[in-house]
């Protein structure tokens, strides 16, 4: 072929890939919004399950006391109870040992992580109820998996199928895997997905019957630790931590409200 059929080759791939992306669109079922997403919840769960003995290698594995890790069970689990009871997810909570780092993580489909590092500055149940309910709003909001769809735009690569499918027992299959990991870690979701995974959090409060407030207590927290140059995971794309703090606060408002009048 010459290179001129080389070129329009390359044009119709691209193409395709654009249309791809525009025309596989999802109704997420929680938010009511169309979304560019291309893989299915099961493979959102399979993704997960597949990428989170790496997510943990990365950390120091899980901590090593059982009693912590039954805690982050016991409050995702009250959380799960009050607003999803049935839910095409499979979430999992682990605690991660890593004591440096202040963050916390959702891979696509439920798996969730909080570090030591966060959990330590953490002073009461409510807070860590925050921390979890923020995370699974990015589960339930599908910004992992829309994160990727927009990748696939750019790459032309289905690499959420490829991680769905991996076998983490092959070099191919887990080099996919830590590829995979390595982009979800670094990943900044964008400053809508922060605030709806926040307005989750305060739902998901509030039905448990914890303090929605205590969201705003984990900002604060994150805001004084947040030294140097790693931002935490829920500050990262948020310049003005204040603005959220208010958008918090007026979020707890509403809900409050909400479900007064019901
Ligand atoms: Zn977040």
């Amino acid at each position: 072929m010459n290179g001129k059929g080389k070129l329009v080759v390359a044009i119709v791939i691209a193409l395709f890939s654009v249309v791809g992306y525009f025309f596989k669109s999802q109704k997420n079922p929680y938010t009511g919004e169309n979304q560019h997403i291309s893989i299915s919840a099961a493979d959102e769960v399979a993704i997960g399950l597949n990428s989170a003995p790496e997510m943990m290698e990365q950390f120091g594995g899980e901590y090593p006391d059982a009693r912590v890790q039954a805690l982050a069970d016991k409050v995702g689990e009250r959380l799960l109870q009050a607003s999803l009871q049935n839910s095409e997810y499979q979430f999992d909570f682990h605690v991660l040992a890593d004591d440096q780092t202040i963050n916390a993580f959702a891979l696509p489909g439920g798996q969730i992580f909080i570090t030591m590092g966060l959990l330590k500055r953490l002073s009461t149940e409510d807070q860590l109820a925050g921390v979890i309910g923020h995370e699974i709003g990015h589960v339930i909001g599908r910004h992992g998996a829309e994160h990727m769809a927009k990748q696939e735009l750019s790459q032309g690569l289905v690499m959420a199928t490829q991680v769905a499918t991996a076998d983490p027992n092959n070099p191919a299959g887990s080099a996919q895997i830590a590829a995979f990991v390595a982009n979800m870690v670094n990943m900044k979701y964008g400053r809508e997905d922060e605030l709806e995974s926040d307005n989750f959090g305060v739902q998901f409060l509030i039905n448990a019957g914890y303090k929605p407030e205590a969201m705003i207590e984990v900002m604060e927290i994150l805001k004084q630790a947040a030294g140097g140059n790693r931002q935490p995971e829920f500050m990262s794309s948020h310049p003005s931590p204040e603005n959220r703090i208010e958008k918090l606060q007026q979020s707890i408002e509403y809900y409050k409200k909400e479900l007064q009048e019901k």
